[in-house]
């Protein structure tokens, strides 16, 4: 990449690198609602303003060129914009799309949908679109910046696959990037349009593509891996259900009646199953929150087919049905021989062989119980045959002698406060 130092600041944090290296990020907003500039802001791996104050070894520094974050406004915010289009802005730039791209190309007049800066701010290299005093459309802004552009990057889902504002019954004509720039559409650097969906996305899924993109255009690193609808691989290779934490509760056959209930949320709504997401592992921000931790149902908002495809929401999808059915049946048995296992794990070797568990917490299980303990027998034996059977050898350990030494000492324990009482609960009602 060769680079100058552009005469435009943007939002470029406290101070310019000596080395010069800039790369502009222009980003634009049309049927938007803002959120996506928000996650942005919000990201820490790595965060924007490390981006911008170019404090990542190997990388530019980033000139962010924001409708709401940088310095200046009106024609001086425009001007960079001005000089990226018509070819004079002397440095490489890259273009993110928030939001959907309206159908306003066809409306034929000076009509509008979504629109930045006036006719006064447009090159006239491009053409007439707009008197010096009226708005411009933001599609016109894409197609005259997506050519010269590094790669253009469509930040979450209606930039990407329309989301909410093409669904069915707008007036708009919303569409995606890759939709507005057709499937023959490559940036300078021969790429498609890099896609990063989710309603909104995970912050640090954008700051994360985009520098491993800055790396790959330094030479630094490999084109990252992009599936065939221009995702991030590493990102959404994987179904949500795959990493979500309550795929044991599904595994078990064990669904949620209620959102924020603990298990699987399935049967009231959840489309984790067939959902690429990386929400599950990642967490929403900071490695917290996220759709399931938060106990609410996935309903597919970094999908193409978003949201008409996953409507209506909070109904159980009819692929459920089947598989669900197969886990509660199978699940159900599994999860009963899990519980025998779970009580044997819960007693140390030691309380076996005194046939005691020596706690006041609760009402513990009866070691002495014979269907358990043939349990435990036949356990033992696949567990330990053809190794060490340590079942046996703690047999053989003597009881130590100091055990129960209140009891041996003969102190009196019946003055205890009985704070338990009614708490004591067994496992099973857990
Ligand atoms: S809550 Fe959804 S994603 Fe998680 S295990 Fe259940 S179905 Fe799968
Ligand atoms: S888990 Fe589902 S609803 Fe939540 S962010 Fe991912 S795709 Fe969207």
């Amino acid at each position: 990449m060769s680079y100058e130092v552009g005469a435009f600041g943007g939002f470029v944090g406290a101070t310019r690198r000596d080395d010069g290296k800039l790369v502009h990020v222009f980003w634009l907003s049309a049927m938007a609602c803002d959120g996506c500039s928000v996650v942005a802001l919000g990201a820490n791996q790595p965060r924007i303003e490390e981006l911008t104050l170019g404090e990542i070894p190997g990388l530019p520094q980033i000139v962010l060129h924001h409708p709401m974050l940088s310095e200046d406004a009106g024609a001086g915010f425009m001007q960079a914009y001005r000089a990226a289009a018509d070819g004079t802005l002397n440095a490489p730039y890259i273009l993110i799309m928030e939001g959907s791209i309206p159908d306003d190309q066809s409306l034929g007049g000076p009509g509008y949908y979504a629109a930045m800066g006036t006719g006064s701010d447009w090159p006239q290299s491009k053409g007439n679109v707009a008197a010096p005093d009226q708005p411009v459309k933001v599609s016109d802004w894409v197609w005259a910046l997506a050519p010269g552009a590094e790669v253009c990057i469509a930040m979450g889902t209606c930039a990407t696959w329309g989301g909410i504002p093409a669904a069915a019954g707008n007036i708009t004509g919303s569409m995606g990037l890759t939709d507005y720039l057709g499937a023959d559409y490559r940036s300078k650097r021969g790429l498609p349009v890099v896609n990063v969906p989710g309603c909104p996305p995970v912050g640090d899924n954008f700051t994360e593509v985009l520098k491993e993109l800055l790396f790959y255009f330094e030479g630094g690193r490999g084109l990252p891996a992009f599936d065939e609808l221009g995702r991030a691989v590493w990102q959404f290779g994987e179904t949500v259900h795959r990493h979500c934490m309550k795929a044991g509760y599904y595994e078990e056959g064990v669904f949620a009646h209620e959102p924020g209930d603990n298990q699987c949320l399935v049967e009231i709504g959840c489309w984790g199953p067939v959902v690429q997401c990386n929400i599950t592992e990642r967490g929403a921000q900071d490695h917290t929150g996220g759709c399931m931790i938060a106990g609410g149902a996935c309903i597919g908002c970094t999908m193409p087919g978003f949201p008409d495809k996953f409507s209506p929401f909070y109904k159980a999808p009819p692929g459920s049905a089947i598989s669900g059915t197969t886990s509660r049946i199978t699940g159900g048995a599994i999860r009963r021989l899990r519980r025998a296992s779970m009580a044997n794990a819960n007693t140390e070797p030691l309380w076996d062989k005194a046939h005691e568990i020596p706690t006041a917490w609760g009402r513990a299980a009866d070691v002495t119980n014979p269907v358990r303990k043939v349990n435990a027998f036949f356990y033992k034996k696949l567990q330990y045959s053809g190794s060490v059977n340590h079942a046996k050898r703690a047999k053989q350990q003597p009881l130590p002698l100091s055990r129960d030494i209140l009891r041996q000492k003969g102190i009196d324990l019946e003055a205890s406060v009985p704070v338990l009482q009614e708490h004591l609960i067994t496992r099973e009602e857990l």
